[in-house]
């Protein structure tokens, strides 16, 4: 079902099968690892061994290619979510924590760290968020100012992806009226995390505070007010991956859905000839492709020059997030009762769809940002 419908060049078909076999020799210990809030380290010992997150970092850095390919890191994610969060969210932070310092990165900061980042021993993060901002990023608190030869970094990020477990954190700070982006290690002093929230799909997630925190001025990633440039450069990249990932979520309930429907009885006949739900399977599977379209469609862009392809990659992010909120749901609804059992995959892949449609870009930020677009381009 997964790839039938749509050809993807040879080489990001044998990725992909290297992605699912991986993906399902971890299965052992998925369940485990998609109901903790701490990196499971069997799954990040055999992830590192696997050598996919060397997808994750360029070339100079051990990665696998030039620069990261954002086809590359979509068709891993949409192998990985299928089997586990965990695992998927493991794989893609590498990419999205650390992207900041591969474009960035002072020479010392990158030697010291990417190819870390690509042998999963230093977990990466970034931290935008905090308590009381979210989508209005202009509005953070965070604050770094330069003292002579170092940066003083005072403030407090929330929602933050492997808090606690990384290694360090690139940070969105404002410095004075400009916004900038700093390299941590998470070992600096003053740096410190907590775990004030878990949330309906198990993840590693913090907050992280920053209290008189003094680093050199080198680990400014970039110069200073390149923050939010740097931020959208990552967003570009990475943003499609997240259709990716939502895809092999969709795809995964769809599978379960099929299997109950072929399996089960009721009237004499197997549910899959039932009233409505050939169609939930069928509109489920026409609604998975056209996402898997658009979403190769617009990495392959993505991959080719991804800031200028952001608003594709945003209708894919959407689109397929959306599709797979809508096949989640009607898979539960095929399954009845036994889609609502505590445990079973069908209600991991319930609980996992349902962030995607809120992280990196909710749904109608994004919807408001294209529309803002669309009226410019017709209106000019
Ligand atoms: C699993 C998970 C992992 C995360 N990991 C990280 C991480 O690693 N690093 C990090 O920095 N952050 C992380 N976040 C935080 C995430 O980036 C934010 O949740 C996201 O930016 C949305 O912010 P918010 O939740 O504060 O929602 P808000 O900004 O409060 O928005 C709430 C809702 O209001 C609506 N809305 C808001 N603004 C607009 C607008 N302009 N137009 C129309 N509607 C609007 C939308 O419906 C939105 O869903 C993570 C979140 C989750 C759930």
């Amino acid at each position: 079902m997964s790839e039938s419908l749509y050809e993807l060049p040879e080489r990001y078909r044998t990725l992909q099968n290297e992605a699912r076999d991986f993906a399902l020799s971890v299965t052992a210990f998925s369940d485990e690892a998609d109901e903790s809030d701490r990196i499971h380290p069997e799954m990040r010992r055999m992830l590192a061994e696997s050598g996919l997150v060397r997808v994750m970092v360029p070339a100079a850095f051990g990665g696998r290619y030039d620069v990261v390919n954002s086809l590359a890191v979509t068709v891993v994610r949409e192998q990985l979510a299928g089997e586990s969060g965990h695992l998927d969210s493991l794989f893609a932070m590498q990419g999205i924590g650390s992207y900041a310092i591969a474009v960035s990165g002072s020479p010392d900061v990158k030697n010291l760290w990417l190819t870390a980042v690509g042998e999963l021993k230093a977990i990466a993060a970034l931290a935008l968020t905090e308590p009381h901002v979210g989508s209005d990023l202009k509005a953070i608190s965070t604050v770094v100012e330069q003292n002579g030869d170092e940066l003083i970094l005072n403030g407090h990020k929330s929602f933050i992806t492997n808090a606690g477990d990384a290694d360090f954190y690139c940070v969105l700070a404002k410095e004075e009226n400009d916004y900038s982006l700093i390299f941590v290690p998470a070992d600096t002093v003053g740096v410190s995390t907590t775990s004030p929230h878990q949330i309906i799909a198990p993840h590693v997630l913090g907050d992280v505070m920053f209290k008189d925190v003094h680093v050199p001025s080198s680990n400014r990633l970039g110069t200073r007010g390149q923050g939010f440039k740097i931020v959208l450069a990552t967003l570009a990249t990475f943003r499609v991956s997240v259709a990716g990932a939502a895809l092999g979520v969709g795809t995964a309930a769809l599978t379960e859905a099929v299997k109950h429907a072929a399996a089960r009885e009721q009237f004499g006949v197997p549910l899959a000839r039932l009233g409505s739900v050939p169609a939930a399977l069928a509109s489920s599977w026409i609604d998975l492709e056209m996402a898997r379209s658009l979403t190769y469609r617009a990495a392959a862009a993505a991959a080719r020059d991804p800031l200028a392809n952001l608003d594709l990659s945003s209708m894919a992010k959407v689109g397929a997030t959306e599709v797979t909120g809508r096949v989640v749901d009607r898979a539960v609804q095929v399954m009845g009762r036994f889609g609502l059992v505590r445990g079973s995959k069908i209600e991991r892949l319930y609980r996992e769809a349902r962030p995607m449609r809120i992280y990196e870009g909710a749904t109608e930020v994004i919807y408001d940002s294209l529309a803002k677009r669309l009226v410019k381009e017709v209106v000019k």
